[in-house]
């Protein structure tokens, strides 16, 4: 650890129910639900399959009006409606990039908007979610980084985002219907903005939601988190979710790495590798997902391919080259198609898998961290016009 000052995080996290306001159900975890069923009225011997049936009815088939929960009694379907909602992000916006990929801006409690992108592939497809409105840290590359974090996103809102885009995307199935497993919803990154390990109950509440087998039922092998290396949670991830995990690796001596990924400073390249090493084992996953931007001639040289290899030595990993996403006065810009491939290579023949992740949605500004500036600039261009105009 460094004599620098600590990183801390200073975040808010909004209560799930407001002073006076009604509950929102989605994103209790079966446990919290039984609770507040209890806590207004439902018989306690009868809360566990009562849960059993509303879980149901919300993550299996997608309905949100209490009325139509047929297998409760009407009486209770009005008692329910008087104290709990079940509620979602709402999409403000939705935009079709031409490879298929679609983004969409939601607004949450406070007015605060995020970022999901769904990105298709061969009949399947997979969701990129965020955990925060912006993020704490400041990786120099990223332009989340460069927005102040406003808050945590609770766990209502976190899985509300897959149940966005299972909406759109007409995915819930037909009551009643025979089991269909294509899924055009197929996968979860947490990759959107925000670092999930500082948001990590409400990450780990939502995910475990989204792998309910009475639910969303995506499978724990399905669901990728990415982390810029918050150590102290690796393990509890391990424990608690058992997702499959990327790290935002993109460097290979400490001293690039604390000006790209500054929450290097608090734990350097050798204490990550260490809480890596045993993740696999604890999580039952196969690899680890080691994510490394290519910034032209910062981190990118043969050497850096080789010097990454060793570093990694022993721990089952992929290696996913992502080329730079550029971003207006963004201090970097991105490596060479050649010298992609050229470090692709050496990282291939060491044995590891190194794909290069092609850029989705690029028309449509569906990168990470693009989005939430892109409505920020339009925003203040409005301003700037009304200001001229004198309103
Ligand atoms: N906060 C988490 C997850 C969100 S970012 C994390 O840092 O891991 C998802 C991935 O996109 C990370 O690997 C991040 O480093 C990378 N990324 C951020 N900005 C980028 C950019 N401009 N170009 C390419 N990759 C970027
Ligand atoms: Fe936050 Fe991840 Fe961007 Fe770093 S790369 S600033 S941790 S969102």
């Amino acid at each position: 650890m460094s004599a620098t000052a600590p990183i801390t995080q200073d975040v808010m996290t909004i209560p799930r129910k407001l002073p006076d306001g009604p509950i929102n159900l989605v994103g209790l975890t079966r446990d919290a639900m039984r609770d507040a069923l209890i806590a207004h009225g439902t018989p306690e011997k009868q809360a566990k399959m009562r849960v059993g049936q509303i879980w149901q009815w919300i993550y299996q088939w997608g309905v949100r009006d209490f009325a139509e929960m047929t297998n409760l009694a009407k009486a209770y379907r009005a008692q329910l409606a008087e104290t709990f909602v079940i509620e979602i992000p709402e999409v403000v916006s939705r935009q079709l990039s031409g490879d298929g990929t679609r983004k969409y801006l939601v607004r949450i409690a406070g007015g605060h908007e995020v970022e999901v992108v769904y990105i298709p592939e061969d009949g399947r497809g997979t969701l990129c979610i965020s955990s925060q409105v912006g993020c704490t840290l400041t990786c120099s590359f990223c332009h989340t980084g460069t927005q102040k974090l406003v808050r945590n996103l609770t766990a209502g809102e976190i899985v509300g985002q897959v149940m966005v885009a299972r909406d759109d995307l007409g995915e819930w199935p037909e009551i009643g219907a025979p089991k269909d497993e294509t899924r055009l919803l197929s996968n979860i990154v947490l990759m959107g903005m925000g670092e999930p390990l500082y948001n990590f109950e409400n990450v780990r509440d939502a995910m475990k939601i989204a792998m309910d087998p009475e639910g969303i039922q995506l499978s724990r092998r399905r669901i990728t988190l990415s982390t810029s290396g918050v150590v102290p949670e690796i393990a509890r991830t391990a424990q608690e979710i058992g997702c499959q995990l990327a790290v935002s690796f993109h460097a290979t001596t400490d001293e690039i790495r604390d000006k790209l990924v500054p929450i290097n400073k608090r734990w350097n390249i050798a204490e990550l590798l260490e809480a890596l090493r045993s993740y696999p084992k604890v999580s039952n996953s196969e690899r680890i997902t080691f994510e490394y931007v290519m910034l032209k001639g910062v981190n990118d040289s043969d050497e850096d391919a080789r010097r990454l290899i060793e570093l990694i030595k022993g721990i089952p990993a992929k290696i996913n080259l992502i080329p730079f996403n550029e971003w207006p006065g963004a201090p970097y810009t991105r490596s060479s198609g050649n010298r992609i491939h050229a470090f692709a290579d050496i990282v291939y023949k060491a044995g590891y898998a190194s794909p290069i992740r092609t850029p989705r949605g690029e028309d449509i500004m569906a990168a990470c961290g693009q989005l939430k500036s892109a409505t920020e600039r339009a925003r203040k261009s409005r301003r700037q016009i009304e200001a001229e105009a004198g309103l």
